[in-house]
């Protein structure tokens, strides 16, 4: 059966588009795909979503992610009957995205400088693998079952693999994972080989890992569930709606992420734009990036900081060829993407154009923090009750930051991801043992 949705290319000049029966991400142009969709939804599902909370047993409705199905709908899934949603729907027993909505933290406020109602924070570690991986994930392994895939693949600074690892292991799949040896924590690794997947170790760092399982994907056949995958920022939507939800589908007016593989900051951007083109919001949020010091491309390129020019989405023709001159001098001078935060240790961010995009449509920004500043900001989450890792602690340092700049404004609504919890507590034990630190409290000697 025919689907209703496509891929399209991403490059308004190209836009070519593929049926979604295969697992082509990438255009013959060269550009990434996006899925397109040939229905208008109606703005009155929000209700469905609403009364879909009361899910009576349906895990398909208590999902944070599925509830939402009638805005991913590549799978053509128009009912409320469990079995026919479980014949084509990956779910981990509903629990993706169910616990993760806004939350006040008034102490985190407190240290950007936010006022206590505006600045709320989503905990997205609350996921059954523990990041928000899981928001995609069920839609890309989705989307595999469809085509009967027998071997799922991802390259990961740990989440992505624990977030496939887990579903391939739910939905009897096997599982490839290339890990930059060395780099991630240990909490993740544990996962990937306790959830029964084969890790391969890659030297080199995540980007060295990315090239190497794309490059066996496809000598081996194997699914890639990376973010370059259009069908895993399907999924990511969900994260958007449940922050749409919560504020009754008034658009709060930023969404602060870390920067890694950009894959978030490009499924808020699509989000949003769909939700724009809809007619479902008349404001457009603007999206915050918050890249670590020790791994700033998306800051450099962004800002002109390289070369002096701005890289931009310039209406689909971003210069990809200064994004190729900064990679030659990386490598040409040796720099490697070196923070602390593994999971946003990415030098060459693979889904750059699409964020171009995103930032372009939402006038967004990209600021960077240090080690430090996210160390702080994920021992501020802890101390509202919250755990996250070090990467989420970019976001109330990103947002401090920014306030201190003026960029975001005391009274403006705040929305900031925390992508995961933390599986280095190592970490937490340092950083409160140095009484040095902004929130530490060093463990007393009886
Ligand atoms: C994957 C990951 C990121 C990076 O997200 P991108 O979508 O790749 O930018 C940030 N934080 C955590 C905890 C992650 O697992
Ligand atoms: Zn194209």
């Amino acid at each position: 059966m025919a689907s209703s949705a496509l891929k399209q290319c991403i490059n308004p000049s190209c836009g070519l588009c593929y049926d979604i029966d295969n697992d082509i991400y990438r255009c013959s142009c060269g550009s990434l795909l996006d899925i397109k969709y040939n229905k208008k939804p109606d703005r009155s599902l929000v209700d469905n979503f609403y009364k879909r909370r009361n899910h009576g047993g349906n895990i398909y409705n208590e999902s944070g992610v599925w509830r939402f199905r009638d805005l991913i709908n590549f799978a053509d899934i128009d009912t409320e009957n469990f079995d026919e949603c479980a014949r084509v729907l990956v779910s981990l027993d509903g629990a993706e995205g169910r616990l993760s909505r806004p939350y006040k933290m008034s102490k985190v406020s407190d240290y950007a400088d936010m006022k206590h109602d505006a600045f709320l924070l989503q905990p997205e570690g609350y996921n059954p693998s523990g990041s928000f991986k899981d928001n995609g994930m069920s839609t890309a392994v989705t989307h595999a079952k469809m085509l009967g895939v027998k071997t799922i693949i991802c390259a990961s600074t740990g989440n992505t693999s624990a977030s496939a690892a887990m579903y391939a292991a739910n939905e009897n799949m096997k599982c490839e994972v290339y890990i930059p040896k060395g780099e991630i924590a240990p909490g993740k690794l544990g996962q990937a080989f306790q959830f029964g997947s084969q890790v391969i170790q890659v030297e080199g760092n995540f980007d060295d890992a990315l090239a190497t399982s794309l490059k066996n994907a496809k000598e081996t056949g194997g699914y890639t569930v990376n973010s370059v995958n259009p069908f895993r920022l399907e999924g990511q939507k969900a994260i958007v709606y449940r922050i749409m939800e919560h504020l009754d589908w008034n658009p709060p007016d930023w969404i602060v992420y870390p920067g890694g593989a950009l894959g978030n900051t490009s499924s808020c951007g699509k989000c949003l734009i769909e939700l724009y083109e809809w007619g479902w919001i008349r404001k457009v949020p603007r999206i915050a990036v918050i890249n670590a010091e020790g791994a700033n491309t998306f800051y450099e390129l962004y800002n002109g900081l390289f070369e002096g020019k701005k890289l931009s989405w310039n209406g689909g023709r971003p210069d990809l060829e200064i994004v190729e001159r900064y990679y030659s001098l990386q490598d040409k001078k040796g720099i490697r993407p070196k923070t602390h935060a593994t999971a946003i240790q990415i030098g060459k961010p693979a889904n750059l154009v699409k964020a171009l995009r995103a930032l372009d449509f939402t006038q967004g920004v990209v600021t960077q923090v240090s080690d430090q500043e996210m160390s702080d900001g994920m021992s501020v989450v802890g101390l509202n009750g919250f755990d996250c890792e070090m990467a989420s602690g970019a976001v109330p340092a990103g947002v401090r930051k920014l306030r201190k700049e003026g960029i975001i404004k005391k009274d403006d609504v705040v929305v900031g991801i925390l992508t995961g919890r933390q599986k280095d507590p190592g970490l937490a034990v340092q950083y409160h043992m140095n009484p040095a630190n902004m929130f530490a409290r060093p463990a007393r000697n009886n």
